[in-house]
């Protein structure tokens, strides 16, 4: 028996990092999941190898989200669970950042997850879930990532808005707030066919060693574990809430 068997999931930004990892784990739940992502070569062969399905959708845009629900319900039926997932990082000083990059992360990060939410919510069955994906960055501030961490805290308050309106359907609605994890979102060496994965691992666990109480960074199968718990009946009792993963690294500084 798989923890999701008979679910339907949508997952966005499933075509690498942790919505890849969500969607492998989900599948290997029993989960039927559709694939969602910009990026469609990759998307469509990693859907392929799962056995799932993928779709086209920039979750910024209106129209790709009636596509991608309008997808998994001819596909599959019924739609059980959305993971807003897909999310953009850029990096520059508040005073620095150019409006267009601001709009562009508020774009992506929180209206994505507005859209996701406004459209797949009235599609779900009763009992339902949605797991958003915000950060540590929703919960504390960090320098140089304004228009992030401002889109990551707005992340939390629809979530929170969300599990209020839904909760007299029994749709739960749950936020994950990941600190630093291997993908290539915080490590670009990912991204680099030439590099070493393992020695850009290494490097940045060395990195986190002082950051960090668990003293490295994050995987991508980590997160995947705490969105199943969220998605799955495990969780039956637990809605509204933020879910911190991050090694410890919201809990403080240490003077030892
Ligand atoms: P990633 O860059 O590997 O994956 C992001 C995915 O989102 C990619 O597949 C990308 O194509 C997709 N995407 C980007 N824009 C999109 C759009 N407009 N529509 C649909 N898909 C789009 O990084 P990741 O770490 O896997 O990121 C997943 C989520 O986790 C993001 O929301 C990110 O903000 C969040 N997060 C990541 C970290 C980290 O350290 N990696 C930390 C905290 C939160």
């Amino acid at each position: 028996m798989g923890r999701l068997d008979g679910r339907v999931v949508i997952v966005t930004g499933a075509a690498r990092g942790q919505g890849e990892q969500e969607a492998r784990l989900f599948r290997a739940e029993g989960a039927e999941v559709l694939l969602a992502d910009v990026l469609d070569d990759r998307g469509e062969a990693l859907a392929k190898e799962l056995g799932a399905r993928y779709t086209h959708l920039d979750v910024g845009e209106e129209e790709d989200w009636q596509a991608a629900v309008a997808t998994a319900k001819a596909a599959y039926g019924h739609v059980d669970g959305l993971v807003n997932n897909a999310g953009i990082l850029r990096f520059h000083a508040l005073v620095d950042t150019p409006l267009e990059e601001f709009m562009e992360v508020v774009r992506v990060n929180q209206t994505g997850c507005f859209l996701g939410v406004r459209t797949v919510a009235p599609e779900l069955a009763d009992g339902g879930t949605i797991v958003n994906t915000a950060s540590y960055t929703g919960l504390t501030g960090m320098a140089g990532v304004g228009a992030y961490a401002a889109s990551k805290h707005a992340v939390l308050g629809l979530t929170r808005v969300a599990a209020l309106e839904l909760a007299p359907r029994g749709i739960r609605v749950n936020a994950i707030c990941p600190g630093a994890v291997d993908t290539a979102m915080a490590n670009p060496a990912r991204l680099d066919p030439d590099a070493d994965p393992e020695q850009s691992v290494r490097a940045l666990d060395g990195f986190y060693r002082k950051l960090v109480p668990l003293g490295r960074i994050g995987r991508p199968e980590e997160v995947a574990r705490l969105a199943l718990f969220l998605t799955s009946e495990d969780s039956s009792y637990i809605t509204g809430q933020p879910f911190v993963i991050d090694g410890g690294w919201l809990a403080g500084v240490s003077v030892i």
